[in-house]
């Protein structure tokens, strides 16, 4: 398997409470955790309630709010990982460079140069864990500290400091709302206006945590009831409707709150709620207020070794530079290069962009399952349902596998087509195709993701539609 944050974890539990034991997680990082290993910026928090945002199989009734913070859901997955003894499967420090499928098996290189073989293969390398370095003039010749938001430098201080945040997504908004009281001087550079939903976190009290423990029914259910109001909203947010217009009427009242009309201009977006993916933050418009903040919506123009120089030739002195500039939501699994049987390489598969059959697997290649892979429903929705739901689907593969039903399988090219063509076909007049630039949209500028509830996708993963693959029985045997 490829990849030990949440979705590694979560296939690699499932494998062994299946009693499958005889694999392996190659990890190229030296812990697991994947976007909360690598994430670490002042503010991080997750914007999915944390009743919704864990495992059906580890549910923790310890939370300590309603949206908790990047170390908490860190230090969750780490101990599920502990708890469920995936110490002895997981390989920390080993990046996996290729994958070829010959002889019916795949053979796994890492960076090292060595190789590993293995009847199944199965990515879950996450989505948003490349970061984009902008392609920004000068950038190298700045004389402060400049990171990437996903590779947060610590030792830099900010106390005192003139601060500038580049972007304006999840991350520069949650960024910008934490250090604007802790820093001298803020900048924000907005390219895009960002819709914003204010939504109370709050503090799950002593009482009501140790209530949860004694009572593990009251964790399930508010897990289900946090589930089915996601799956109403976040489907119903797609096209025009009651929640469009309950959510876009919070977002514009929320942006009311600005009282400085020539702010509140300038964080007006110009096109609808939600084509974006929607922030979610309850104090970005009284940070971005205050009087050490300036958003800064002249375009960058260059970066020079004393600051960020605008298109109005304005020189903006500063310490710190912060790129929250987001990450290549189009990489998947790559760099790592997948060569199937007939020696068609994902490159090649993907020349047009990353396809799937039903968001799990790849025709020619077989026996290859993908968790976050291409059109999975990640938008404003918990990926941790997700994941478990691709995670189910693979295991009835491998054990379908194992009793001896087929030696090998891969969907079939039409199927796949099938299913890109409806995934094609439900998307105009979904909020997405509405008219915005986002990570939503592939390299045709067509949105990319699962243009229907969240709950279809998982009803549609709970039937292999083994009659949609290119099945070989020859070598299969009961293991
Ligand atoms: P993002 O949503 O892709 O935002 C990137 C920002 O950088 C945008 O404002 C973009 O402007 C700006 N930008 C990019 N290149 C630029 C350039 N050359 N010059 C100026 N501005 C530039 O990335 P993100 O904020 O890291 O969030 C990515 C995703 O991670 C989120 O959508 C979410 O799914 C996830 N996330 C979740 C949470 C959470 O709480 N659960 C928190 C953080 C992130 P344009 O809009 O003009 O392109």
């Amino acid at each position: 398997m490829l990849g030990a944050g949440m979705s590694g974890i979560c296939m690699a539990v499932k494998l062994k409470r299946a009693g499958i034991t005889d694999f392996t997680v190659l990890e190229k990082s030296h812990d697991v955790g994947g976007t909360w290993r690598d994430n670490t910026y002042p503010g991080l928090r997750c914007d999915v309630p944390s009743a919704f945002y864990q495992y059906t199989f580890a549910r923790n009734p310890r939370w300590s709010h309603g949206f908790s913070a990047g170390p908490e859901i860190h230090r969750y997955f780490r101990s599920v990982a502990k708890r469920h003894g995936l110490d002895e499967h997981i390989r920390l420090g080993t990046e996996v460079v290729g994958a070829e499928f010959t002889g019916g098996r795949w053979r796994v290189r890492d960076a090292a140069g060595n190789v590993r073989e293995a009847d199944f293969l199965v990515s879950a390398t996450g989505v948003l864990h490349r970061p984009v370095q902008p392609d920004i003039p000068g950038l190298d010749e700045f004389g402060g500290a400049a990171f990437h938001s996903a590779r947060w430098d610590h030792t830099v201080p900010l106390a005192g400091k003139r601060v500038a945040v580049v972007g304006t997504g999840s991350t520069g908004v949650q960024i910008v709302t934490r250090l604007a009281s802790r820093v001298a001087e803020l900048r924000l550079f907005q390219r895009t206006a960002q819709w914003v939903l204010p939504l109370p976190n709050w503090r799950n009290d002593p009482l009501s945590r140790a209530l949860r423990a004694r009572v593990p029914a009251l964790t399930a259910a508010e897990y289900e009831v946090v589930k089915q109001a996601f799956n109403v909203l976040v489907a119903g947010m797609l096209r025009p409707g009651w929640q469009r217009t309950l959510i876009s009427e919070a977002c514009r009242l929320n942006l009311r709150t600005v009282r400085d009309p020539q702010l509140r201009a300038k964080l007006t977006p110009d096109y609808q709620p939600m084509c974006k993916r929607l922030v979610i933050s309850n104090g970005f418009y009284r940070a971005v207020s205050r009087p050490n903040v300036d958003v800064v919506t002249d375009r960058i123009d260059h970066v020079e070794p004393r600051g960020i120089v605008t298109a109005d030739g304005r020189l903006h002195e500063l310490d710190v530079l912060v790129l929250a500039t987001g990450f290549d939501a189009r990489a998947y699994l790559r760099p790592i290069e997948l060569t199937g049987p007939n020696g068609r390489t994902l490159s090649e598969a993907w020349a047009e962009g990353p396809r799937a059959y039903r968001t799990v697997a790849l025709p020619d290649f077989p026996n290859f399952f993908m968790l976050m892979g291409p059109h999975s429903p990640i938008g404003n929705f918990s990926l941790v349902p997700i994941a478990e739901a691709q995670a189910d689907y693979a295991l009835r593969w491998i054990e379908g596998w194992r009793r001896g039903a087929y030696a090998t399988a891969a969907p079939s090219p039409e199927a796949t087509e099938r299913f890109n063509q409806g995934i094609r076909e439900a998307m105009p007049g979904t909020v997405w195709a509405s008219g915005c630039q986002s990570w939503y949209l592939g390299q045709d500028g067509q949105p990319e993701v699962w243009p229907w509830s969240p709950g279809r996708h998982t009803a549609m993963l709970a039937d292999p539609h083994t009659h949609e693959f290119d099945i070989h029985a020859e070598g299969a045997a009961n293991r």
